[in-house]
């Protein structure tokens, strides 16, 4: 986990962190803003709807008043009218004339105090039905309260008459002697109470209700639908008023599913409380279509800045992990740069060094800063610069993707150093040249082995002489020469030591060695610097002169055997004494080959011999 943290910390920087965090306290500010804003709205969504209903609410009750007020006006002069004219009272006149509303009410009725109707609206059918209204409940409240002049509205009750449902409202009546006289009753359909309601104002789910304080619904209306004479009793808006006369609380989906924000106002004078509803739902409605376009709003955003950090962020850390990559792969590079047992060098086009590693300047003897800038020929050796131009011009046409040269370099202290050069030319990703890149390697061990090498195989062991194979090649190079040059001539001379089985026989073969390094002395002291002189195997000598006509050779030739003659080799207190038989042969540029002279001097030794030894001798037609 550790790890992967670290992992993650090292491919985003302090700049993706904070997108990251700017990133994600954006979002946070939008969603606080968001949510602080619609919780303020739906409050003042709320707020705006309960003041709504507060004045609908006093509209209502100020209506339930007046219509109540109305109907107690009605009998309150009803009651007055039958005091003055008894059973003349002509109640179909009064509503005729206009006197009073007959539109107000349902049926208006006076029971006399045994509970029979004395007079009524509707005429002799209600008397006809003879029916006694002495136990209904408005009769036994008059009845009951008998110093009480009250205006009593009654539970919703099903009329005998009409056969539709009514609330009747009523006084009593009062005999002239102080006794009760009876009832002057009227009633309304609970309707009546909910004229008031208006769809386009409490909405669709809108309710107004109409309570009695002693637990009777008068009226409630949602919609078209009129429910009535329930008990209320239990009903949160009866809890509420009990608290309080007036108010305001919200319904949690009381008798019909529905939550309401309610307003409730008592009635004064009345026990009765009058309640407006509005459905939260409806209320919140606007609000609600608001939030989830604000909040798919905010998410798009949200999901916006998000995307756009995380393209940005993983745009970022491939670009860091890249740049990792590269730092790596430089350092690597310059490792082995710097490290490399062999040169490494760049150089500009025009040949400058733009770049050298430590082991370039050991080898040279210069120091980074004395080299860095200056031309990169510089250090060639004169005789070795010709090539290079050709060289790179090979590279920048693309003959070549490298070439290599062995070169001599001139230090700083001005000795020679062998290398083994290869160039190449590196280009950018376009192909266009950037620099040449030189791996110089330092072959002067190699050099120097192979000069001991060729000089070993060249040299005789004992005598240190050249050898037979040196011989040979001089010759044939000599003989080359002659070819080119008619006018020139040369010697060739073979020299073998007389008896010398005899000198090994009698003083040890060492002894025999140290003859044959004495005489190889002799014979190397005897000759010019550009004669040549070789020891051929055995005691046998050949030497080469060069540019020597026949006589003047065979004057060097007499003149070394007198030497050879006169030695005395010292051997482990021994005086050892020698002779050498001599052949003579001119090189000659018609030969077919160089061995022909030699074969002619062998032949001249062969005379030489046969003759008596110690002697010089000449091939025949050369004489
Ligand atoms: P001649 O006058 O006919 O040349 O007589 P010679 O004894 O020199 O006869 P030959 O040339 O046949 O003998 C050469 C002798 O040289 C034979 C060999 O023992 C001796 N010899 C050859 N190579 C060496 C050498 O490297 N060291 C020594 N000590 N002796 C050698
Ligand atoms: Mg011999
Ligand atoms: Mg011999």
């Amino acid at each position: 986990m550790r790890s992967m943290i670290r992992q993650w910390l090292a491919v985003h920087s302090g700049l993706n962190i904070a997108i990251a965090l700017f990133s994600a306290a954006l979002i946070g500010a939008l969603w606080t803003v968001v949510i602080v804003e619609q919780r303020a709205e739906r409050a003042s969504v709320i707020a705006e709807a309960v003041k709504q209903n507060t004045n609908l609410a006093v509209a209502y009750e100020e209506h339930i008043v007046r219509t109540l007020k109305g109907l107690d006006g009605v009998l309150l002069f009803m009651r007055h009218e039958y005091q003055r004219l008894g059973r003349q009272m002509d109640i179909a006149g009064y509503i005729k004339d206009g006197i009073i509303d007959g539109r107000l009410f349902n049926v208006l009725s006076v029971i006399d105090e045994h509970g029979y109707i004395v007079i009524s609206n509707k005429g002799e059918e209600s008397r006809a039905e003879n029916f006694n209204h002495a136990n209904q409940g408005f009769f036994r409240e008059h009845q009951l309260r008998r110093n009480q002049d009250t205006f009593y509205i009654d539970k919703p009750v099903l009329g005998r008459i009409s056969d539709v449902w009514q609330v009747p409202m009523s006084r009593r009546i009062i005999k002239p002697d102080g006794s009760f006289g009876g009832v002057i009753v009227l009633s309304v359909e609970p309707g009546y109470f909910t004229r008031f309601y208006q769809k386009a104002e409490i909405g669709s789910q809108g309710a107004v209700v109409l309570a009695g304080l002693d637990g009777v619904l008068r009226a409630r209306r949602v919609g078209s639908k009129l429910t009535f004479g329930e008990d209320y009793s239990k009903s949160s808006l009866l809890q509420e008023q009990a608290k309080a006369a007036i108010g305001d609380f919200v319904s949690r989906g009381g008798v019909d599913g529905v939550s309401r924000f309610f307003s409730y106002r008592t009635l004064p004078g009345y026990p009765l409380v009058v309640a407006v509803g509005a459905g939260q739902d409806e209320v919140l409605a606007d609000f609600a279509r608001k939030g989830r376009r604000d909040s798919a709003l905010a998410m798009l955003f949200s999901v916006v800045v998000t995307a756009f950090a995380g393209v940005l962020m993983g745009t970022l850390a491939r670009q860091r992990r890249a740049g990792i990559a590269l730092a790596t792969s430089e350092a690597r590079f310059r490792a082995a740069f710097e490290q490399a047992a062999i040169g490494i060098v760049h150089t500009s086009m025009d040949r400058r060094y733009l770049q050298l590693n430590q082991k370039y300047c050991d080898m040279l003897g210069y120091t980074r800063d004395e080299l860095l800038g200056q031309s990169a020929d510089s250090v060639t050796y004169a005789e070795d610069r010709e090539d290079s131009s050709h060289h790179r011009q090979q590279l920048v046409s693309g003959n070549k993707g490298s070439v290599s040269a062995e070169k001599r370099y001139v230090r700083k202290d001005g000795k020679l150093i062998w290398v083994n050069r290869t160039v190449s030319l590196v280009r950018d990703h376009a192909g266009q040249p950037l620099y040449f890149l030189h791996l110089v390697e330092d072959i002067m061990e190699r050099k120097r082995l192979e000069a001991e090498l060729r000089e070993l195989a060249a040299t005789d062991m004992l005598t240190g002489l050249p050898n037979r194979r040196a011989f040979i090649a001089r010759l044939e190079e000599e003989h080359a020469r002659l070819k080119r040059f008619d006018a020139q001539q040369a010697a060739v001379l073979m020299l073998d030591l007389d008896f010398f089985k005899r000198i090994n026989d009698t003083h040890g073969h060492p002894a025999g060695d140290a003859v044959l390094r004495r005489i190889a002395e002799v014979i190397n002291e005897q000759i010019r610097q550009i004669d040549f002189c070789s020891r051929l195997g055995g005691e046998e000598f050949a030497m080469l002169l060069a540019g020597a006509a026949p006589v003047a050779a065979l004057e060097f030739a007499e003149r070394l055997r007198r030497k050879i003659a006169e030695i005395v080799v010292m051997y482990e207190d021994k005086s050892i004494r020698v002779t050498a038989s001599i052949g003579v042969a001119a090189l000659r540029a018609a030969d077919d080959s160089a061995d022909a002279s030699l074969l002619r001097a062998d032949r001249a030794l062969y005379k030489a011999k046969e003759t008596g030894r110690d002697r010089v001798e000449i091939t025949a037609s050369e004489a």
